[in-house]
């Protein structure tokens, strides 16, 4: 079996050729770093565009330093959602074009399933049930993963992701936005004393595993304004004192947002061991995965559990197109796929996209009209 892996779902466009038995054959991605940096975050119309223009660049890409062509796939799997609809819209289309060309069976992916997926491919010995942190730009979630497609939600956010915060404390600090905001705060942070500034950990009255990061963000913006930082100074011109207190934001906010992560899981741990007494890991997956200290702090609290943390490399934990091909073809093994599309799709067909897609969902809920 080979599969390609079709990722548009946010700013990232990616592809990837993934070999049954877990060989990455090939892995591109192109990022909109740059329009990111100028609108402070993802504008849909603008990344739309941004995708079209490199899509089919980037899956030729694939496929050449995979040293394959399309008529060597099993199947092509592409994330039909959550995310931005006209995003979406791009991989799909480019995906089904393949597939009708080629006549290659098609699967949907469930982009944040991927994320929990792809440590599947990491660690061979993860079987199902697991746990599953997943941490993001968009999501946070942790779940129960019964087996493949069958997921128990137990605990989200009920404002924003972490990854959210990272990128909002990076903007407010004068971080290069050039990249994702959350490594340049990882890095300021090893500077910083983690205990300097008191922030409160979120929800902590709370005996649930939901997570809350709007009010930290606030927290932040209050302790920017109180040591009046000028965000529009960049960093690398700050007075000493000033990279001081901007180091000391970003590790204090660091710090009680993993916190946060930690209490629960600590819960959701205990939750999940009842409802399967079998669990011997828990994945963490998602960008902000990818943040060291996230990894070591979590680490801590899995083995004190007696469970083993199951964590991606950081190039698989961002939004990429192995987990796509990865989660696809777990899919297409067990036979859960659409037939080839026609080689000339008519001028009105309309797209199955879930923009809004709950993880644990039933892939086979009726197709939602996004356009
Ligand atoms: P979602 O998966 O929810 O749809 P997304 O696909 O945009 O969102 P990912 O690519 O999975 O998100 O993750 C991006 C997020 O991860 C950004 O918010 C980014 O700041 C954060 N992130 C990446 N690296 C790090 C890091 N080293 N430390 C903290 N956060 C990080
Ligand atoms: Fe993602």
């Amino acid at each position: 079996l080979v599969v390609l892996g079709i990722e548009t779902s946010c700013d990232d466009t990616a592809a990837a050729v993934v070999r049954g038995n877990g060989e990455v054959l090939s892995q591109v991605i192109s990022s909109q770093a740059d329009l990111l940096a100028q609108y402070g975050g993802v504008a849909p119309k603008q990344a739309e565009e941004a995708h079209s223009r490199v899509i089919d660049k980037v899956v030729q890409d694939a496929l050449d330093r995979a040293n394959l062509s399309e008529k060597d796939l099993s199947a092509v799997a592409v994330t039909i959602g959550p995310g931005l609809s006209l995003c979406l819209r791009v991989g799909v289309r480019k995906a089904r074009r393949v597939a009708g060309e080629f006549n290659l069976p098609m699967v949907g992916v469930h982009h944040m399933e991927a994320h929990a997926l792809v440590a599947r491919l990491v660690e061979q010995e993860l079987s199902f049930p697991f746990m599953a942190l997943l941490i993001s730009g968009g999501h946070n979630l942790l779940v129960l993963a019964h087996k493949l497609g069958q997921y128990t939600q137990l605990g989200t956010t009920v404002d924003d992701a972490i990854g959210e915060a990272f990128d909002k404390t990076a903007k407010w600090l004068g971080l290069d936005m050039r990249r994702s905001g959350g490594p340049a705060v990882e890095e300021l942070a090893l500077e910083g004393d983690a205990k300097s500034v008191k922030f409160n950990v979120p929800m902590k009255n709370h005996k649930d595993c939901n997570f809350s990061y709007a009010g930290l963000k606030t927290q932040v913006r209050l302790a920017i304004e109180a040591k009046d930082i000028d965000c529009k100074h960049p960093l690398s011109s700050a007075t000493n004192e000033d990279r001081r207190n901007r180091a000391d934001i970003a590790a204090s906010f660091q710090r009680v947002a993993v916190l946060h992560l930690e209490e629960k899981c600590e819960r959701a741990i205990d939750w999940a061991l009842e409802l399967e007494p079998s669990i011997k890991h828990m994945v963490v997956s998602g960008g902000v995965a990818s943040n060291k200290y996230v990894r070591l702090r979590l680490n801590n609290i899995v083995k004190n559990k007696e469970l083993k943390l199951v964590c991606p490399p950081p190039s698989l934990c961002t939004d990429n197109g192995v987990m796509v091909a990865w989660t696809g073809l777990e899919h297409f093994r067990v036979g859960r796929y659409d037939p080839p599309p026609p080689a000339i799709e008519p001028e009105d067909y309309v797209y199955d996209l879930r923009p809004r897609w709950p993880l644990g969902e039933e892939y086979a809920k009726g197709r939602s009209d996004a356009r």
